[in-house]
């Protein structure tokens, strides 16, 4: 039941954890208001369980991207300003799970806790995949020619290290869930975050190598699929120009969330 009292705890929280990240300096102001939007919206719509499963994902994701940072900056597929998330990113990642749970607030249901879980494992999945593939030994491949090595940090480049990662990332995403009464079963939900956050992932390097904005930084001369680079404006070289490394990370993970659902109508429910 929602009362005064849930409210004001709820609000409290959510701006408590979003202050927190911005002094652990993983967001930037206009992140912290990111944040808190949809922090408030899982909250309000999902319940304080919900809440915790995006939480995790957050420390998740700022742990896999500042381990062996430095390495992976001279490797040059470092995230920017020491991994800190900027606005679109957070809603990039957050914007579909904060549209599922607004929904849940109307009209409750197990459907949507499933395809709740899917997005954020689809999330999980691709922040841990694009980061640990980046320390693979080997080259990473291009997931549609296989037999094409590119070079690390190169949306549409996979390796089994990055796949791993993305199994992983899903399954701890699978088991907060379950600790905290999302779904019940665990089997249930390891399978329905294995198989859409592994799926998200799939999608979001399939979209990297098909479609993505390629592009070059005008002052390093680096080929980078990041929007500004060295504080310039990259300039496109190939993909189309508005789907950039945001808008496939919420491709991905609609598709995650529309997998996870559609296996839990078809086989679970
Ligand atoms: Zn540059």
């Amino acid at each position: 039941m929602i009362t005064f009292f849930t409210v004001v705890f709820d609000f409290f929280f959510v701006i408590a954890f979003a202050l927190a990240a911005v002094l652990l300096k993983t967001i930037d102001g206009r992140g912290f208001l990111a944040s808190v939007l949809v922090g408030l919206a899982i909250i309000t719509g999902g319940g304080f369980n919900w809440f915790v499963v995006v939480a995790v994902f957050f420390v998740l994701g700022v742990a896999f991207t500042l381990y062996k940072y430095g390495y992976k900056k001279k490797l040059g597929g470092a995230q920017e300003k020491g991994g800190a998330r900027n606005w679109p990113n957070i809603l990039a990642n957050g914007g579909i799970a904060s549209v599922i749970a607004v929904l849940n607030l109307f009209s409750p249901s197990a459907t949507l806790a499933a395809t709740f879980v899917g997005a954020v494992s689809a999330s999980a999945a691709d922040t841990a995949a694009t980061e640990l593939g980046l320390l693979s030994r080997g080259r990473p491949r291009l997931i549609t020619n296989p037999a094409k090595l590119v070079n690390p940090g190169t949306s549409g480049g996979v390796s089994w290290l990055g796949f791993a990662g993305a199994f992983f990332a899903s399954l701890v995403i699978g088991a907060i869930a379950f600790a905290f009464g999302v779904l019940p079963g665990i089997v249930t939900l390891l399978v329905l975050c294995a198989v859409g956050g592994v799926a998200g992932a799939v999608v979001d390097s399939l979209l990297g190598a098909l479609v993505q904005r390629r592009g070059y930084c005008p002052v390093c001369l680096k080929p980078t699929e990041a929007l500004s680079h060295c504080g310039e404006r990259t300039r496109p070289t190939g993909g189309v120009t508005f789907i950039e490394n945001n808008v496939v990370n919420v491709l991905a993970t609609v598709a995650g969330a529309a997998v996870s659902l559609s296996l839990y109508l078809a086989i679970i429910h």
